[in-house]
């Protein structure tokens, strides 16, 4: 049978902004009336790309789309592999429910077709190609997908369900005439493994992460298996006690210390959609290991990020974030009293 593995399955928070009937909005929510953000045009190597027309700033919304094909499949398993017969006759349906204009749009995107899609469904390949998940559904998102992918993207994403939108925001500073890109892949994976997924899209990447020369690769790679390792490690240990004995306290402070190299390693490689995890886990390790000066920093940068993409503070992520700073100024305004108190005996 054949199976929908090659769907592209991000995590998707959901949040919501103030100017809904906007397709273009600033960090600040004004609607700004025209689509000036972002052109598609030719990108070398790589068809139609889509490239900054104005200086773009971290958390600046760069396209805010609702689907145009939107659906929940019957039997949705996050990330494993999906009998595709049972999605063909509702995809179909979704489409031939669309204007003539919305069906161009929809058949005019790019598809790498495998040898059995090429004798038959060209509308499934392009789903196959194009669709992300949006909670427990699947949708289609013409503009979003001439995005093109980097192993080191300067966007992040999420699926708004009341908006009914898919937002891109930058992640990081853009320049004008700079090209946007977004991840299809997981990203903690190594230049090879990350290429095996791809292929599914039918391209080598050549971002800058896969550009590298051999040795700066080779110490990329090792960087992000070492990350996918520290990140299961420290998730166990989440936790905010902190511990009683001269061996657990030693072993907090060996884990604050692991903490802050798993932030400047996560840094370094560019990886924005790991930056708030990374930032959390350094908050919680110092807070595990007394120390409440990095451990507030931390968890308030963590909650900083966490406002890029939910300007609000209305996910559950960001409220746990902005809670965990407020607890740890306390601890440290604490800690403060007693050392004054004791330095006035
Ligand atoms: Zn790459």
């Amino acid at each position: 049978m054949l199976t929908l593995t090659a769907l592209l399955v991000f995590t998707l928070a959901s949040t919501s902004t103030s100017c809904a009937d906007s397709s273009w909005l600033t960090r600040s929510h004004s609607c700004v009336g025209s689509p000036q953000v972002w052109e598609a045009r030719p990108s070398p190597g790589k068809g139609l790309g889509v490239y900054a027309t104005r200086t773009i700033e971290p958390g600046d919304i760069i396209l805010s789309e609702p689907p145009i094909i939107h659906f929940a499949p019957s039997e949705f398993r996050d990330g494993v592999a999906y009998p595709l017969n049972d999605i063909t006759a509702t995809l179909q349906a979704s489409f031939d429910a669309l204007s003539p204009g919305e069906q161009a749009q929809v058949m005019s995107l790019h598809a790498y077709m495998t040898p059995a899609e090429k004798a038959g469904d060209q509308l499934m390949a392009i789903f196959r190609s194009n669709a992300y998940t949006t909670g427990d559904s699947l949708g289609l998102f013409p503009k979003g997908s001439r995005i093109n992918h980097s192993c080191r993207p300067n966007t992040s994403q999420y699926w708004s369900a009341n908006l009914g939108r898919r937002i891109v925001y930058a992640n990081r500073h853009i320049e004008e005439g700079e090209e946007i890109y977004a991840s299809y892949i997981p990203l903690l994976h190594p230049h090879e493994a990350r290429q095996r997924r791809l292929d599914q899209y039918g391209f080598k990447c050549t971002c800058s992460a896969c550009a590298l020369d051999q040795g700066a690769r080779n110490a990329s790679d090792q960087r992000r298996q070492d990350l996918a390792k520290a990140f299961a490690a420290f998730e166990s240990q989440l936790t905010l006690s902190v511990p009683g004995s001269v061996v657990g306290k030693r072993k907090a402070r060996k884990n604050a210390e692991a903490s802050i190299q798993l932030v400047e390693e996560i840094e370094k490689e560019g990886l924005a959609d790991y930056y708030i995890k990374a930032y959390h886990i350094a908050a919680v390790m110092h807070a595990r290991a007394e120390d409440w000066k990095p451990a507030t920093l931390f968890a308030n940068k963590g909650y900083e990020t966490s406002l890029l993409a939910d300007h609000n503070a209305r996910s559950a992520g960001t409220k746990e974030l902005q809670a965990l700073t407020n607890h740890l100024i306390n601890k440290w305004n604490d800690h403060l009293r007693d050392k004054a108190m004791e330095h006035g005996k």
